[in-house]
């Protein structure tokens, strides 16, 4: 009895595992065509100074639409497409699409901050920092109004190299963040090494509060330390008004997360600056 147990389980683990093995090949292929299909969309969450209702900038997030499949969310894609090295053209296109997107906002006279998300390859890619370069020239966005986002992971490889990678992006004017910040392995000692602007405090911190202390703990020390490090600090996966409350009370103001919006297309901007306008406005 227990020799056919064994036997089933097996079965039932090989059917997932080709199940999995299958999806990962379907993605991979797929991937292959969607940058040439028009697949992809950059979708764009705001990040709001919680004291105004002012949004100071966006985070650009990508979504793929599949024709088929419908939408393929990003953490079941990006860790395939960089694995495959797909990643360094899929990227590229983030920066150039990003890059257009601020340059239509400064057109517009809107607060035109980026955050883009840096894949692990695309960060060591020694033509990164040339691309980026001649994508600034191009659109003439001011580099000054992007932040890339790295993670501590991505940072603790080759430290050296790093380091350096960092300089060579800074040169060209943009600010680097560190997202997800507090889920990696980063110590204060090593932090401090790198030339960074930006933490964002994971949303798994945030998601919690008010009801689990150590989470409120453990957020108000990062936000403590990213001031004593002279960072700037953004609070992600902010839901509530009682979230807002205690980061405004532990002094950090600019927020991103659902309580203010989705990540949303740029076609539905209008509408967030109308329902954020009313906020204000009702607010006494
Ligand atoms: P991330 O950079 O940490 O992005 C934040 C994620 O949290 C986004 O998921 C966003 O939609 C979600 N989020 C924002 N506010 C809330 C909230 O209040 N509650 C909850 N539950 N979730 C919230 P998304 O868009 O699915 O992206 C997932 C991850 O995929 C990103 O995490 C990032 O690591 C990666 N990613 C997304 N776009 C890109 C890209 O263009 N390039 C690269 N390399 N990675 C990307
Ligand atoms: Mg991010
Ligand atoms: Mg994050
Ligand atoms: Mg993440």
């Amino acid at each position: 009895e227990a020799k056919a147990k064994g036997r089933n389980t097996y079965h039932f683990y090989s059917q997932e595992l080709n199940a999995a093995a299958n999806e990962r090949l379907f993605i991979e292929n797929e991937l292959r065509l969607a940058i040439k299909a028009q697949q992809f969309a950059l979708y764009y969450q705001p990040q709001v100074d919680s004291r105004t209702q002012h949004v100071v900038g966006y985070e650009a997030l990508i979504r793929w639409f599949h024709p088929t499949e419908g939408m393929i969310p990003p953490t079941k894609f990006i860790p395939i497409a960089e694995a495959t090295g797909l990643i360094v053209e899929l990227g590229a296109w983030v920066l150039q699409e990003a890059c257009e997107f601020a340059a239509r906002l400064a057109l517009q006279g809107r607060e035109n901050n980026i955050s883009i998300n840096l894949s692990a390859r695309q960060f060591k890619d020694a033509k990164l920092v040339p691309l980026l370069a001649s994508i600034i020239k191009k659109t003439r966005v001011p580099a000054k109004c992007l932040h890339l986002e790295l993670t501590e992971s991505m940072l603790m490889g080759n430290v050296e190299a790093a380091i350096a990678q960092l300089h060579q992006l800074k040169a060209l004017g943009v600010s680097i963040s560190i997202d997800d910040f507090g889920t990696g392995y980063s110590s204060l000692s090593y932090l401090k090494r790198f030339p960074v602007d930006i933490l964002k405090v994971d949303r798994s911190f945030v998601k919690d509060i008010p009801d689990d202390p150590n989470d409120m703990e453990i957020t108000a020390a990062i936000i403590a330390m990213a001031q004593k490090l002279k960072l700037n600090v953004v609070a992600e996966g902010v839901e509530t008004i009682e979230q807002v409350e205690f980061l405004q009370n532990n002094n950090c103001y600019i927020v991103q997360g659902y309580y203010y919006s989705a990540p949303i297309a740029e076609s539905e901007l209008s509408s967030l600056f109308e329902k954020l306008n009313d906020r204000v406005e009702l607010s006494p």
